[in-house]
């Protein structure tokens, strides 16, 4: 079977619903940064995202990713599942962000910029600290030279109407309001990476400035 829609058709889209829900925010399109998610999606795929413009890529698995960040170095490349940490030294240097920190150990093991994953909905399924064991892990992890932490990421559960996953998003953005507060070394809330095909517009309304999409634009995994 061949797709029926163009991949530059859905970013088009994808664009202008990122927009629409901007502007409903009272925000400004340009802080909101779209990264195109290529997990099980081919090279080629990847090729027409690009050539449309986007700019900033996310995969789940090391493994996937390496090729791809191999083959398309003019992009940047994200990180968002869960690292092993046996897996670590194959990233070093690799990608411009890590979505998927939630530990103390891998924190110590890693270099640069990097997000801290939290689980806002409390489904065992998920990665991520719990929200009451973000603040242990950041007073830790600020003393660490090795990485800098830049904002927070979350994965909202399964919804089937993009607002119910509003008081996950709203909790994240809470969240990284209070440890603005706390003033720590090495630790800045300048990122909220949240909002996936489902969700994206309730996520730009409370503040996701890193948006997470891959069937929207790619069409559904086989
Ligand atoms: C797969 C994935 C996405 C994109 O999900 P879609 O529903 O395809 O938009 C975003 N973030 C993470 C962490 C993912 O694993």
């Amino acid at each position: 079977m061949t797709r029926a829609v163009s991949i530059t058709d859905n970013i088009i889209e994808v664009r202008s619903q990122i927009e629409q829900a901007a502007v409903l925010a009272g925000r400004r399109l340009t802080e909101i940064t779209l990264i195109a998610v290529t997990k099980t999606i081919a090279p080629l795929q990847v090729a027409e995202a690009i050539a449309a413009g986007v700019t900033d890529f996310g995969e789940n698995r090391v493994q996937e990713a390496l090729p791809k960040v191999i083959a398309f170095p003019q992009v940047n490349w994200h990180l968002l599942g869960h690292l092993q940490r046996n897996k670590v030294k194959d990233v070093i240097g690799k990608f411009k962000l890590i979505h998927s920190v939630d530990s103390i150990k891998l924190a110590q093991m890693l270099t640069g910029p990097v997000l801290i994953e939290v689980n806002t909905s409390g489904e065992a399924t998920k990665y991520g600290v719990t929200p009451e064991g973000l603040f242990p892990l950041l007073q830790v992890v600020s003393g660490f030279a090795n990485i800098q932490v830049v904002g927070l990421m979350t994965i909202a559960p399964m919804v089937t109407d993009s607002e119910q996953a509003r008081p996950y998003f709203s909790r994240l953005r809470e969240l990284s309001f209070k440890v603005r507060e706390l003033h720590l070394p090495n630790v800045k809330m300048s990122y909220l990476s949240m909002g996936m095909s489902d969700d994206f517009v309730a996520a730009i309304k409370e503040g996701a400035n890193l948006v997470r999409i891959g069937r929207a634009i790619f069409g559904k995994r086989s």
